[in-house]
């Protein structure tokens, strides 16, 4: 049997990824039957319902602030301790290795809507939303390329990831299943744990994350770039953690934000702010204020244009001609700003230099002093 494009049947069932398409079309159904099942037999205890939103939570923010912010797109710095958290947690999302997540997620900034995009949206909303994960990398139905490790050097020396990447499977099972397992055990839940903090919660965690790439370029405004297909939805920002500012993500990827607006929902962008501020996350990357409203105003015209409105309107002109005059002296005193904080840096360098020296040599002739007068200093 040939499809048009000349595919057999065994050629997609050669290329498919069995174990994973098997989990991705099985784990929905399954939750189903566990939740109609635990609400008719009433086996619901509010501790696992309680473990289960912990884990929605964890696995969910692994991702968004763990897989994407930190690891793929390095938009802050944090510690060890961090690190080790959003690789255990991000496994249990069941959404691939820090490795193979990251890879495929820096290529989709880079190809975006075009061939190499492994999850572009211009193959299907069911193509970006899931079908893309059902084929092997590499294989002429997948559309994820073999790992460059090249391009993804800064993680791969990391030890952890490695680690994580090698024994992929064995650790996302047991964060997945048998770690909540074993904290429902404790109230006598074991399967509780397994089954609702487990499957159910990884479905949910799935379709929030892949909404990202189906939803997020579906559904929604275009306020900072008309060039690609991401757009900005609070709809979608409810569903994923705050990613649904997917257009403003897309034009400024290494920022930490999505949401730049205080009244956005990002709780993903609330928790990299808490951490900053608690000491534990630093150098928060962020685009300047001018740069955004640029970005926006470049969107404006274009929309001016393809409404064939002239530009030549004198209102407009004597209105762009105040922004740009704004833009620039936001940037030159942004210039100014850092010329004169490095200035007062390398002075106080310089004045701790002095300091010092002062002091050893008010300790010298102390001492000096005292040699010669025999003093004892020492008690
Ligand atoms: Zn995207
Ligand atoms: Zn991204």
């Amino acid at each position: 049997m040939k499809t048009k494009n000349n595919i057999t049947l065994k050629e997609v069932l050669k290329s498919l990824n069995w174990s994973t398409t098997l989990y991705l079309v099985l784990s929905p159904i399954a939750a189903i039957v566990i939740l109609y099942y635990y609400s008719v037999h009433q086996l619901f205890q509010w501790q696992t319902l309680a473990l289960t939103f912990f884990m929605w939570l964890a696995s969910g923010m692994a991702i968004t602030v763990g897989y994407h912010r930190y690891f793929s797109h390095r938009s802050f710095k944090t510690n060890k301790f961090f690190e080790y958290l959003f690789v255990l947690f991000g496994s249990s999302a069941l959404q691939m290795s820090v490795i193979e997540w990251a890879f495929d997620h820096r290529n989709h900034h880079r190809f975006t809507d075009s061939e190499k995009d492994p999850y572009s949206i211009k193959r299907g909303f069911w193509h970006a939303h899931i079908i893309w994960l059902f084929f092997e990398r590499g294989t002429r139905l997948g559309t994820k390329p073999e790992i460059d490790y090249n391009k993804i050097s800064d993680l791969w020396k990391d030890p952890f990831i490695r680690f994580q990447h090698k024994f992929y499977t064995p650790v996302a099972i047991f964060m997945a299943f048998i770690f909540p397992g074993l904290i429902a055990l404790s109230w006598g839940d074991f399967w509780g744990g397994v089954l609702i903090a487990g499957i159910v919660r990884s479905v949910i965690v799935h379709h929030a994350t892949f909404c990202i790439n189906s939803v997020c370029h579906s559904l929604g405004k275009k306020p900072y770039s008309l060039e690609e297909s991401a757009r900005d939805s609070w709809i979608t920002a409810l569903l994923t953690y705050g990613e649904g500012y997917h257009n403003f993500h897309h034009k400024f990827p290494g920022d930490y934000r999505n949401a730049i607006l205080p009244w956005q929902y990002d709780p993903s962008k609330w928790f990299i702010w808490t951490l900053s501020k608690l000491g534990l996350a630093w150098d928060l990357h962020r685009i300047p204020e001018e740069r955004i409203l640029q970005a926006k105003a470049e969107v404006l015209e274009q929309r001016i244009k393809l409404n064939q409105l002239t530009l030549k309107e004198k209102a407009i002109l004597n209105a762009k001609e105040q922004f740009e005059k704004a833009i620039h002296q936001m940037s030159e005193l942004r210039k100014q700003y850092k010329k004169s904080y490095d200035n007062a840096k390398n002075i106080l360098k310089e004045k701790q230099k002095e300091l010092i020296n002062a002091y050893k040599n008010y300790e010298r002739t102390v001492i000096q002093y005292a040699k010669q007068n025999k003093l004892n200093l020492q008690n």
